[in-house]
């Protein structure tokens, strides 16, 4: 059995949500800080282990521990190690806020850990603040710079923001003449608590790409296994920028991602209209049981997402599901 759905999109990338529990207030995402639902009954370590071994039975060989803010958890060191030793599975990657990443990144690294995306939508320190509440630019560059040195592989995410980073392009790619990260520059996506902040905010990633191809970068050609980010490099920069356009045509056509929030439950999308509820079966530790349901679940999975017409699902905010 594979995961395959009907459109013929297969699905060797997870995306698995460790606690949805945020320390940054980033303006998009939670500007007014985390707020507990009063159940921080996360994910275990057996859990995850279920998951990541029912998953690679099924073909998928990479998983990327997210949040919330993973790095929140005392024991992730040992969940990328369960995710990592797990036959299978080839690459763990994570996503964080980079928060006391210096302090973090070798125990990461020593787990299995293969690479890491850091959000910074600001080079400048101050707006980096603004944006995040935290005045924490500095330690996580050289966070970045320790990762580098350890040799894992380094993405950036930075949000396409009009009111606030969106003059920031040049700043951005200076830093990459010399830094060896892809740039990871995204659009804002709608979702249900963001819609005034979305209103404002919101640009297109197409300018910056016409921007790009016209001083020399160079579109890199795509995988078949590529993700949805076009990707491209320049000859004079260590650099590389990768454009993710959630709002442009085809978009979907190249999904190959699950998700699973931190308290199990199965999102098809990242703008599905309900998490589908797995946990009590990921408790049974029973591979056949846990993959026959994946795979019937599958089943249900849309064509494209429906952001266009303003249609968010049932995703609040991103920190709920881990973007
Ligand atoms: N806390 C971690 C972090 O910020 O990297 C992991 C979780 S965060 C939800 C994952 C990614 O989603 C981050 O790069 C963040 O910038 C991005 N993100 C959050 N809300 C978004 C939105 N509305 N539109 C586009 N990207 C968003
Ligand atoms: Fe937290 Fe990440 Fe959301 Fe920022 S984007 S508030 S760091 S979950």
């Amino acid at each position: 059995m594979q995961l395959e759905d009907k459109f013929g999109r297969r699905f060797y990338y997870l995306r698995l949500s460790i606690t949805d529990v945020c320390n940054f207030k980033c303006e998009y995402c939670l500007p007014d800080g985390y707020e507990s639902d009063g159940d921080r009954h996360f994910l275990t370590v057996p859990e995850i282990r279920q998951i990541a071994q029912s998953f690679s039975n099924l073909g998928t060989s990479k998983i990327r521990i997210t949040g919330g803010e993973p790095s929140l958890r005392k024991d992730l060191p040992q969940i990328i190690e369960t995710c990592a030793n797990t036959p299978g599975i080839e690459h763990v990657a994570i996503t964080t806020n980079g928060y006391k990443l210096p302090e973090h990144i070798d125990s990461w690294v020593d787990a299995g850990l293969n690479s890491m995306n850091v959000s910074i939508d600001s080079l400048d320190p101050r707006l980096f603040n603004s944006i995040t509440g935290h005045d924490r630019l500095n330690v996580i560059l050289k966070g970045i710079d320790r990762a580098l040195a350890l040799g894992i592989k380094v993405k950036v995410n930075a949000v396409l923001m009009r009111q606030f980073n969106h003059g920031e392009l040049d700043n951005f790619l200076n830093w990459l003449k010399t830094t060896p990260v892809t740039l990871r520059m995204i659009e804002l996506m709608q979702t249900g608590d963001n819609n005034a902040f979305f209103d404002k905010n919101h640009v297109s990633g197409e300018p910056i790409k016409q921007q790009l191809l016209e001083s020399g970068w160079i579109p890199k050609i795509r995988e078949k296994t590529a993700g949805p980010a076009q990707e491209f490099y320049h000859p004079d920069y260590k650099g590389s920028i990768g454009l993710i356009m959630p709002y442009s045509k085809d978009f979907c056509s190249s999904c190959n991602r699950l998700r699973i929030t931190a308290k199990g439950k199965l999102h098809l999308c990242l703008f599905a209209d309900q998490g589908l509820d797995i946990r009590h079966i990921i408790q049974q530790q029973d591979n056949e049981l846990l993959e026959n349901e994946l795979v019937a679940l599958l089943g249900d999975k849309e064509a494209t997402h429906w952001l266009h017409d303003g249609i968010t699902g049932a995703t609040k905010h991103l920190a709920m599901l881990g973007g």
